[in-house]
């Protein structure tokens, strides 16, 4: 997925305090293509929660009958692209020649490292609806120059938390562990709830953590939540309870403090303008990236970049 917005990290909705020191945030309305995405970070006052620096929520959408969705290639550097459907199919193609179709309980997790382009696209015989989560990971400084990378994982290892089931797709949870490759401490989970259903979710203690909702009605930690909002878990907690009606989906996100300031601008994470303007340039002169074979139709351009935002940005 790629946004189209140049200054991701502008003020959300205010942040409310919940029970303990919890608190919740409200999503920002955006628009990718012909979809409609609830905006969960960054934020101006949150750039990132562990490494997971972006988070979109879309869907459930019908798709039947439109092209649904349409991201032409994008390049992206510093960052871990993480691709998780609830409802439908997506097609990946990057610019290492990967080309693959992604369904529900599927994994696709590329690594942008120094640099990478990618489309993601509805198939032309797609499935009526569409739902799902488009994440990133910061990479950590130490990884940000990693090689460019893309993995499909087609089952991910599931779990049982009370009358919950869980799907790690990133990191650890409860001892169980997403074979994916990720470059700091954290945990990427989806909770479901087949019956109206209850259960305790240990967390790291030293993990901070957001739980949002996908769908369905469900509480964290005696907080309600509905889609389009976040509960944000400092760390010091070592489980939170949840909650949920019968076919409810919620996500568990979280990880170690990354402790480094995020620069980020359209699809690029970088902690100086430098890098920024870098890979802008690169991208407009069609360097570094590579081409994404078999798309039909232009890749995106960067919006303009105003090297006085970013610089006030990046203080
Ligand atoms: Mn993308």
């Amino acid at each position: 997925m790629s946004t189209v917005e140049s200054d991701l990290d502008v003020p959300g909705g205010a942040a409310h305090p919940a029970p303990g020191d919890t608190e919740v945030t409200t999503a920002r309305l955006a628009r990718v293509g012909d979809l409609d995405v609830r905006r969960l970070l960054p934020r101006r006052q949150r750039r990132s929660v562990g490494a997971w620096c972006f988070v979109d929520h879309y869907g459930p959408a019908s798709v039947d009958g439109v092209a649904g969705m349409q991201v032409p290639p994008h390049p992206h550097i510093g960052l871990q692209t993480v691709t998780w459907l609830i409802e439908g199919n997506v097609r990946h193609r990057d610019s290492l020649g990967s080309e693959q179709l992604i369904r529900p309980g599927q994994l696709n997790l590329m690594t942008a490292g120094r640099g990478i382009a990618h489309s993601e696209e509805s198939p032309e015989d797609h499935d009526p609806w569409l739902h799902g989560v488009q994440l990133w990971l910061a990479l950590p400084d130490a990884h940000r120059q990693a090689a460019p990378d893309f993995e499909h994982h087609p089952e991910l290892p599931a779990l049982r938390l009370g009358g919950l089931d869980g799907c790690v797709f990133a990191g650890s949870l409860a001892g169980v562990t997403s074979p994916a490759r990720v470059f700091s401490s954290l945990v990427g989970a989806e909770l479901s709830a087949p019956v109206d259903a209850r259960g305790t979710v240990p967390l790291a203690p030293h993990h901070e953590h957001v739980i949002f909702m996908a769908f369905g009605t469900a509480a964290a930690g005696g907080t309600g939540l509905a889609p389009g909002s976040m509960l944000y878990l400092p760390t010091g907690r070592d489980q939170v309870e949840i909650t949920a009606r019968a076919g409810a989906r919620v996500f568990l996100l979280g990880g170690e403090p990354l402790g480094e300031t995020l620069l980020m601008w359209w699809n690029f994470v970088g902690r100086t303008p430098g890098d920024i303007a870098a890979a802008a340039r690169d991208w407009a002169t069609g360097q570094r990236f590579g081409q994404v074979a078999g798309y039909r139709g232009a890749p995106l351009a960067a919006p303009p970049l105003d090297p006085v935002r970013l610089a006030r940005k990046a203080r």
